[in-house]
């Protein structure tokens, strides 16, 4: 049945309006987790603009991934702000593309992305359920730190974009700005969309649904990829330390518009679009993973006709169909067991008659034996017979003639 509302007009006051200081007051009290990843090569500067974004020096502690020779290095910080608490990690791919095999530094990001959608999987799926004390690691932005080479991206940059296009919000950005001349960054810029539209990668976008923001996000959709500068050095402007990078000819201002784009990048990371970011990593990134996970272990919400089904009737359809494949799988199991037994007694008793055969025939042959041995036997006994007699009439023969001798 389909479900109307209807709007209704109250004629006095309720209350509901404390829903959102509600809300804003437990989402204070337990605090934000925000989760950014920076790929890039050694040496590009990931540190020292998450150092300018967060305005702190991160240590390190040894929380590492490795995965061959690049290393995904993991690190959580908790972070205040006038009472409003964030949960960050920052995960660093160390050495990414210094290896000579590519394909180990592509593996350890996904792996590392997918190993943190399995672990919140997990927490779904367990009975105990504890996911509001979960500490979600699932990656929220991924920072694609592009060489400010002006020529375009490099294959590995492609490959590595296209690999993680599903699985995480892409934010690239133009590494060290500062050595790009103006003109050259907008077509640095181009060429870089070209490449992306041109190989199916699917970067992050502002959205534009949301009328506060519309016109900003726009703003921002146009800058992508940001050109940045970071810096851990403060220089003394209008007598004011800023972050800035202080050269011989100049100096360049890592918080002034004109110089980069740092300070759109932080309005989007961490004050217009930080729900969004995790809103899609979610309902975009999260979903897709789940789904494949499901799907792999059997489950659908469609029926074999492809009709939707809930999760109890699929789990029963499932039970049913599991134990129709056991009772065959057994069925065909006992058939096999008995063919095997039939087939071993057939050997057996052809065996047995063989050897009884056998047995025969050697019976029969020292029948033949024992008859013949017999008949040599009664043979000798008849010959020894004749030989006494003989034996005996010699003997009397023999006596009578020394008789007759002696008388003689
Ligand atoms: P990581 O290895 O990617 O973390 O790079 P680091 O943040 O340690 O930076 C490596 C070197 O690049 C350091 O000497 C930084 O001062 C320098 N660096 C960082 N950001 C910039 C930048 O925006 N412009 C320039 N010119 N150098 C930078």
């Amino acid at each position: 049945m389909e479900h109307k509302i209807r709007y209704l007009k109250t004629n006095g006051y309720v209350g509901f309006d404390s829903l959102p200081s509600k809300y804003v007051r437990n989402s204070v009290k337990n605090g934000f987790v925000f989760n950014i990843m920076c790929v890039g090569e050694s040496g590009i500067g990931k540190t020292t603009l998450m150092n300018s974004l967060f305005k702190t020096t991160f240590e390190s502690d040894q929380d590492i991934y490795y995965c061959n020779h690049t290393t995904l290095k993991s690190d959580s910080y908790d972070l205040k702000e006038n009472d409003v608490r964030l949960k960050l990690t920052l995960c660093d791919t160390v050495s990414y593309g210094d290896d000579m095999n590519k394909q180990s530094s592509l593996k350890a990001i996904t792996d590392y992305l997918d190993k943190q959608f399995e672990l919140y999987f997990q927490q779904e799926l367990s009975l105990k359920q504890q996911i509001s004390k979960f500490q979600d690691t699932r990656i929220h932005v991924c920072l694609y730190f592009i060489c400010p080479t002006g020529h375009g991206l490099k294959p590995l940059d492609l490959i590595c974009m296209k690999k993680i296009t599903d699985k995480v919000n892409i934010v690239p950005i133009i590494a060290k700005a500062d050595t790009v001349s103006k003109n050259e960054l907008q077509k640095f810029k181009q060429s870089i969309l070209r490449e992306l539209r041109n190989n199916s990668v699917r970067i992050y976008n502002c959205p534009l649904d949301e009328p506060s923001v519309t016109q900003l996000n726009h703003e921002l959709n146009s800058l992508i990829p940001f050109a940045v500068i970071g810096s851990t050095d403060f220089v003394e402007i209008d007598e004011k330390f800023v972050r800035a990078r202080h050269y011989p000819w100049g100096t360049v201002e890592i918080e002034n518009e004109s110089h980069c784009d740092f300070v759109k990048l932080r309005e989007m990371l961490l004050r217009i679009n930080t729900e969004d970011l995790k809103e899609k990593t979610h309902f975009l990134h999260y979903e897709l993973y789940r789904k494949t996970e499901l799907e792999k272990m059997g489950l659908t919400d469609l029926d074999t006709e492809n009709k939707p089904v809930t999760f109890r009737q699929m789990f029963e359809n499932k039970r049913v169909h599991l134990e129709q494949e056991l009772a065959q799988s057994e069925e065909l199991l006992r058939q096999k067991f008995e063919l095997k037994i039939k087939t071993l007694q057939e050997t057996v008793n052809r065996k047995d008659d063989a050897m009884m055969l056998k047995f025969r025939r050697i019976e029969d042959e020292l029948m033949v034996i024992r008859e013949k041995l017999e008949k040599e036997r009664k043979k000798l006994n008849e010959e020894i017979i004749d030989f006494k007699k003989l034996a005996t009439q010699h003997k009397k023969m023999g006596s009578s003639h020394n008789l007759l001798f002696f008388v003689g």
